[in-house]
């Protein structure tokens, strides 16, 4: 069987600890490899390399950086298809959806390659006699992050690229059910002119997060995956004395309004309901029609389309809508809560329990679920379900809607569904969630924007992406100089002020 490694210092490195975990290929069920996990003295060789290399990458002008960047997304564009195959197989969804994990991510590398003038600083001159005073942002030296399963391309992507244009070094601990993914993109990062010890990948569980919290040479951690590691790795990452952002969990509803476009709607909420497995933090899981007549339209417009979904491989290419999901346990998890939803009364109007798919019946297949008639004490409301199932809670105003997306526990996304100018708008202003579509299912930014939801969905002040990371990855220092002419002044013991 295949071992995998870390990638240290331009290496690959086989693990130490004698600890690995199993690495699936989710569609048929069977382990294609095994990934070692770290121990905090394979955390402390990378952190090492890295704080030796990092010097001297802040010290490379940024546009010089900025071209290695430039580099990266021309062969991230040649490796487009491995990278997919590689993705697909470790993680289950299909090629199109591996492609746009990788070209989700390719697009923040695009926006780095902008740190020249993202990280100029500002400049008074004159801000008194003789007096200059120039804020400048630099890096923060030894940065981390740790990843979720569903993005291995995207999500490191959006830390790495804008740590690294920043000047920093950047350990990656990637999650341990697909981890091939995230050794290739170092691989590439150095191909494309990167020195070794700026990128590292160091594959671990809870023993190589931890280790990360520890060590004091870290100067920051991003997070992103399910809401109780997120709080945390923040709780303690901040108790070090760490910079630290944490993106959690999420439950996204959308609001369908009476005016809606139906055929739209529909199409929108199969998409964002069940594409990759329902696996996505932004994935459509509520349904919330507003008034009796539309829930019903909306029930029986939904109904043909699910039950005509196509579950299967990766590998039957444009034969399949969604893949598996990730492994046996999230499989039983799933299928557990669609067994809470009947018994706690919801209307299963599509069943996707019991789907098997003939020649691949040890995969980790969930067919799509349906749900009617859903009520906000249900666990199947309340709980994140990540996988290929939509709820439906019917409502009879548009403040009932709101309402619910107000009071749930995560604010990641949320979407409208109206042709009504004023209703959209109060909605984009009221709603107490990060990131809103307005006839628009998946509203994640681009990658010139921000992203990052409110409440339990995320820990930290500034979001992923968009000038925010540059924020985060940098810290300011503010210098003011004088270069007296003529008279010298005595001492001062006040605080100066201006005069
Ligand atoms: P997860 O929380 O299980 O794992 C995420 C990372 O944390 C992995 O690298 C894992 O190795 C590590 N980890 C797991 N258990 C740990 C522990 N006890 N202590 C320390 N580290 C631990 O999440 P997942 O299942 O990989 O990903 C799915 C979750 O991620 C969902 O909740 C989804 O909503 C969320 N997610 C959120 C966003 C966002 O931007 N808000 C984006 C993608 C995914």
């Amino acid at each position: 069987m295949k071992e995998l490694t870390h990638y240290i210092n331009g290496e690959h490195v086989k693990g130490t600890s004698g600890r690995f975990a199993d690495v699936y290929n989710p569609a048929i069920g069977e382990v294609t490899a095994k990934t070692p996990l770290a121990s905090a003295a394979e955390i402390d060789l990378a952190v090492q390399a890295a704080e030796a290399a990092q010097p001297a990458w802040a010290a490379v002008n940024p546009q010089r950086r900025a071209r290695v960047l430039m580099k990266m997304v021309d062969l991230l564009h040649r490796d487009m298809d491995k990278l997919a195959e590689a993705l697909s197989s470790e993680h289950g969804k299909t090629l199109p959806d591996a492609k746009g994990d990788v070209i989700r991510g390719l697009e923040v590398v695009e926006y780095c390659i902008g740190a020249p003038e993202l990280l100029k600083g500002e400049y008074t001159d004159g801000a008194g006699p003789g007096i200059d005073m120039y804020s400048m942002r630099q890096p923060l030296g030894v940065t981390a992050g740790i990843t979720p399963f569903n993005f291995p391309a995207m999500i490191p992507m959006w830390m790495f690229a804008p740590a690294i244009a920043a000047g920093n070094a950047f350990i990656l601990k990637p999650s341990e059910r697909d981890p091939s993914v995230p050794l290739m993109l170092a691989e590439l990062f150095e191909e494309a002119g990167l020195p070794k010890g700026i990128l590292q990948v160091v594959n671990g569980d809870k023993e190589a997060v931890d280790a990360i919290i520890a060590h004091e040479t870290i100067q920051s951690i991003g997070f992103v995956g399910s809401t109780p590691i997120a709080e945390y790795i923040y709780g303690n990452g901040c108790a070090a004395g760490k910079r630290v952002q944490c993106f959690g969990g999420a439950k996204n509803h959308a609001i369908i309004m009476p005016d809606a476009d139906m055929d739209n709607v529909v199409d929108a909420l199969i998409g964002a309901g069940y594409g990759a497995a329902g696996e996505r933090c932004m994935a459509i899981s509520v349904a919330v029609p507003v008034g009796q007549e539309t829930a019903d339209r909306l029930i029986e417009a939904l109904i043909p389309r699910v039950e005509s979904l196509k579950v299967g491989p990766y590998t039957a290419g444009d034969d399949v809508d969604l893949g598996p999901v990730i492994t046996a346990e999230a499989k039983a998890r799933i299928n557990a809560l669609v067994d809470s939803g009947v018994e706690q009364g919801a209307k299963l109007v599509v069943d996707g329990r019991g789907f098997k798919l003939q020649g691949y019946e040890n995969g980790f297949f969930v067919g799509p679920s349906l749900f009617d008639n859903v009520t906000t004490d249900m666990e199947i409301y309340k709980q994140e379900i990540f996988g290929p199932v939509l709820s439906t809670v019917r409502t009879d105003t548009y403040e009932e809607a709101i309402g619910h997306v107000m009071d749930h526990q995560y604010g990641n996304g949320t979407a409208i569904f109206t042709r009504d100018g004023d209703t959209a708008r109060d909605f984009a202003s009221r709603i107490n969630v990060g990131m809103v579509g307005i006839n628009v299912p998946i509203p994640v930014p681009l990658a010139y924007h921000t992203f990052g939801g409110w409440k339990k969905s995320a820990f930290g002040d500034l979001n992923q992406h968009g000038p925010d990371a540059f924020k985060f990855y940098t810290r300011t220092k503010t210098v003011t100089s004088r270069w007296p002419s003529g008279a010298k002044e005595g001492a001062e013991f006040s605080i100066p002020t201006m005069k």
